[in-house]
């Protein structure tokens, strides 16, 4: 059995849109006095797993994908979640998510845009924004952390806050990933806890994705152990 890891296509000629969240997110939660983490920040991805959140999002530009995202978080176009649905329904759960058109961007957030990333960036933004999903991966496997050299950097018994690293960096390094095999659950797609947002799968899921000519992915094979 061979496993792949999942990367957003940027698009090669023409650039593939991505999503990106319309007006401040709802705080329900605050910062953590033990770990000093605030989850209620949009890049802390627990909105994204919460589905009575309403998302609203406009896309940055004309071009879309099958599998676009959204602040690193998987969304979905209909044909993609057809697809899922239907294929991988028992790996999958899906959420809507509220589409903006360009036209009906508040002015404050078109000022902001504009202020930030200039007036070509404010023009790119789709006024016919296909209808998106989020997408929940259900299910995961476990990696060999030391093979992969990723630590748990934080490990918040307080709030429940997890960070993982590359050992030596901040962050997750985009380097090769070892899986256990014996803990796959025998699902086409799945995540790995500390890429809690990136989507792995297995050869049908790929074979799936190519028969149905969806867009948006880039497919690298994992190691096993
Ligand atoms: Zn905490």
């Amino acid at each position: 059995m061979n496993f792949y890891k999942a990367r957003n296509d940027l698009g090669k000629r023409k650039r593939f849109s991505r999503g990106v969240i319309v007006g401040e997110f709802e705080s329900t939660l605050t910062r953590c006095s033990e770990c000093g983490i605030t989850w209620s920040m949009p890049g802390f991805g627990r909105w994204f797993n919460d589905m009575t959140y309403n998302l609203r999002i406009y896309m940055d530009r004309d071009h879309h994908p099958d599998f676009s995202g959204v602040s690193g978080y998987p969304i979905v176009s209909t044909a993609a979640k057809t697809m899922l649905a239907e294929t991988f329904s028992n790996a999958v759960d899906f959420c809507d998510i509220e589409m903006v058109p360009a036209e009906s961007l508040p002015e404050e957030l078109k000022k902001e845009i504009r202020t930030r990333n200039g007036s070509r960036e404010l023009k790119n933004i789709s006024n016919t924004p296909p209808q998106y999903h989020r997408l929940l991966l259900k299910h995961g496997i476990e990696a060999d952390y030391q093979k992969s050299n990723i630590e748990l950097a934080v490990d918040c018994a307080m709030c429940g806050f997890k960070r993982y690293v590359t050992t030596g960096s901040s962050y997750i390094r985009d380097e090769p990933m070892y899986l256990i095999e014996s803990t796959w659950k025998g699902y086409g797609v799945f995540n790995v806890e500390c890429r809690g947002n990136h989507l792995f799968c297995t050869e049908k899921f790929v074979e799936t994705y190519k028969q149905n000519k969806l867009t948006g992915l880039e497919f690298e094979q994992v190691q096993l152990v």
